[in-house]
């Protein structure tokens, strides 16, 4: 079988990080399409697992298809067409890192808990409870679907860093308090 090229992840001003992604047609060919898309999106993250999760616009594919992972280490969830709601009003604020800004974090309000409906890499359209950092973890990617940059956020307090390695010691610090809130997601639907 042929093995797709790697597929380099795009920072910003790329035009594809702030532009609404297109929905993945509702038939075979359709999942094929988003079946391909997942596997560049596997192989472009690969190199940098332990990883929250890539969307398809930061690889320079506006399509509506990313992959997430709830605790950074399980096989990600490819999630193909999203949509999201908030269970109740209950946010968070944390510290995010997005591999499309090198040199930022981001602190975002969140919602808590969310009822995220998506289609699967089977198929099949589900319906999961997540909580903390998987709720966190799914409104990031979601965000890069609709063209939105957390550094575009209104809501975002932003963190320059001069260096690569300044910006990973900060995250180090980010990702133990993220592990306090590693919730296995819920399937409810589907
Ligand atoms: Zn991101």
């Amino acid at each position: 079988m042929e093995v797709p090229p790697i597929r380099e992840i795009v920072t910003l001003p790329h035009p594809c990080l702030t532009k609404k992604a297109e929905t993945i047609a509702d038939t075979v060919s359709g999942l094929q399409e988003a079946i391909d898309v997942i596997r560049h999106l596997e192989n472009a993250l690969h190199p940098h697992v332990p990883a929250a999760g890539l969307a398809a616009p930061q690889i320079g594919i506006s399509k509506q298809v990313f992959i997430f992972s709830w605790n950074r280490t399980s096989e990600p969830e490819a999630v193909i067409n999203p949509s999201f709601e908030a269970v109740n009003d209950d946010m968070t604020q944390s510290w995010e890192g997005c591999f499309s800004t090198p040199l930022a974090m981001a602190q975002i309000p969140r919602y808590q808990m969310i009822l995220a409906t998506y289609t699967n890499r089977q198929g099949d359209r589900v319906t999961y409870r997540l909580s903390g950092f998987a709720a966190r973890a799914f409104q990031h990617e979601y965000d890069h679907l609709t063209g939105t940059m957390t550094v575009h956020r209104k809501d975002a307090v932003i963190r320059h860093f001069k260096t690569q390695e300044e910006r990973q010691k900060f995250l180090a610090e980010i990702k133990k308090g993220d592990q306090a809130d590693y919730r296995q997601p819920e399937k409810i639907g589907g």
